[in-house]
């Protein structure tokens, strides 16, 4: 499986903003020339709908008689709500619906209200993917259930809108069924089997190309708890106001109604309205439950993954980094020493340290060599690297550092090293470190080469009588 297919689950929209400031001209034409014709398509199709009177047509399933609303811009603008966000998908919709409502001489109260429908169905999907970065290729059983059910829920929201036209058309009560369903069971079976396949064709490279244009996403953290929050409050709100609003305007229209049928609507919205409501607070719960446990999970894994690092590059015994890690920023400085910047190489090896072994014992020796290291930090300054190389041997690593500022730290730290007291089990003692130094050179063949010739440098100061500092050639 390819690596964006991890990584590209959460919900992103394409910002127009930054496709605007951003994007490519290539980019910019593709899509806001491609949605433009896009929108005039939908129109022209809605008007089609109309037209051609597609409202409820009667198909017979098995000797039931269902009814169908075949309405194109429905599953075109539920895919770019998908793959594009849903401003995308949603205003499309709502102009092809508008346009679809007045031509058949809806008022236009009643149409602009009626064009939410498509909408607020499409914001439904949005905020499924939203709170659960489910995958979009629809490759597996769970994400095609995942998408048949967001379908089902969005189709029945997005189905509100046939009250309205069945009430502007004065259709009669046995009338209004075939309306109703042949609207939500259209926009189902259009999702599930026009909008379905199409996603899962086009996923895979909508996907890959999100990855590669992060920049034109819009920055927001995909599932993060204000976002779902506020999305299910959007869409809980809009659902009410919605169906607040056409209640009153078809009780300000239906003066005549009788007091009874009045009462048990508003009744049937405050049960509606309540149901509504604690479904989104029960989802907010749910969500943020799970959210609050993967954060944790999340940084106690960040934590332990911190924790491993430091174990796997840091010197128990010292705290400096260890001979694996040493190697590592060698590796590093001697490649910016072949651009040609100069640095210096310390190589450190205590003297005599078997007397301090045998007098103190090896505990004592483990004391001498917390001392050295904590001599090392004092001297060094913070661009500088120290490591224990071997068992009483250490490396410090001094970049930007030519030979006269090697050597003058070489000799602070060999001065400062021999006046530190030891102090082991109520004893004091001292002692004394040989150095070899080495700058960096833009032809050295390899790291280990520069570390040699750090190592032939100490080895003359030894020979040459201990507790000094030599430069190397
Ligand atoms: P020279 O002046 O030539 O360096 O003599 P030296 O005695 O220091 O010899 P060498 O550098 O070969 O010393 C190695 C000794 O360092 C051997 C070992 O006992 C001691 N040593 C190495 N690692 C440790 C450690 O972790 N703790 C202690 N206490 N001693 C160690
Ligand atoms: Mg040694
Ligand atoms: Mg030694």
């Amino acid at each position: 499986m390819s690596p964006f297919a991890e990584a590209d689950q959460s919900y992103r929209e394409l910002s127009p903003v930054q496709l605007w400031r951003d994007g490519s001209p290539a980019e910019k034409r593709a899509f806001f020339g491609g949605w433009l014709l896009v929108l005039l398509l939908c129109v022209g199709l809605g008007l089609g709908t109309v037209h051609w009177n597609w409202s409820g047509l009667p198909v017979r399933l098995g000797g039931v008689t269902v009814y169908v609303t075949p309405y194109l811009p429905q599953p075109i603008c539920l895919l770019l709500t998908l793959t594009l966000g849903w401003w995308w998908g949603a205003i499309p919709a709502y102009c092809s619906t508008l346009v679809l409502a007045l031509s058949a001489g809806m008022p236009l109260h009643w149409a602009l209200l009626f064009a939410c429908a498509n909408p607020l169905g499409f914001a439904m999907m949005v905020v499924g993917y939203r709170a659960i970065a489910m995958r979009r290729d629809l490759r597996d059983l769970t994400s095609v259930l995942y998408y048949v059910q967001l379908s089902f829920i969005a189709s029945i929201f997005g189905s509100a809108g046939s009250l309205i036209w069945s009430y502007t058309n004065h259709l009669a009560p046995g009338a209004q069924l075939p309306i109703w369903q042949g609207w939500w069971l259209g926009s189902f079976l259009q999702s599930v089997l026009l909008g379905g396949p199409a996603l899962a064709l086009l996923w895979p490279r909508v996907s890959r190309w999100q990855c590669e244009r992060q920049a034109l996403m819009r920055r927001r953290r995909g599932g993060s708890r204000r976002s779902v929050l506020r999305m299910l409050a959007a869409v809980a709100a809009g659902v009410l106001v919605y169906g607040f609003v056409t209640i009153r305007l078809a009780e300000a229209d239906a003066q005549g109604a009788p007091e009874v049928f009045r009462q048990t609507v508003w009744i049937f919205y405050w049960v509606f309205a309540a149901i509504i409501v604690v479904f989104a607070f029960f989802g907010y719960q749910l969500f943020s439950h799970w959210q609050d446990s993967t954060d944790s999970l999340l940084s106690e894994m960040q934590r332990m993954n911190a924790d491993l690092e430091r174990l796997a590059t840091t010197d128990a015994l010292t705290g400096l980094l260890n001979r694996r890690a040493a190697d590592r920023q060698l590796d590093l400085e001697w490649h910016r020493a072949r651009r040609g910047h100069a640095s210096s190489l310390v190589l450190l090896d205590i003297d005599h340290f078997k007397h301090v072994n045998d007098l103190y014992g090896h505990p004592g020796g483990d004391v001498a060599l917390r001392s050295l290291a904590a001599s090392i930090r004092c001297v060094m300054r913070e661009v500088d690297v120290a490591a224990r190389y071997g068992g009483e041997e250490f490396l410090i690593v001094l970049p930007e550092t030519g030979r006269e500022g090697a050597f003058v730290f070489a000799e602070r730290l060999r001065e400062r090293v021999a006046v530190a007291d030891i102090c082991h089990e109520g004893r004091v003692f001292r002692c004394q470190v040989s150095l070899g130094i080495a700058v960096s050179d833009k032809h050295e063949p390899s790291y280990e080469h520069w570390v040699r010739r750090a190592d032939q440098a100490l080895y003359r100061a030894k020979q040459g009588g201990r507790n000094q500092a030599i430069m190397g050639v």
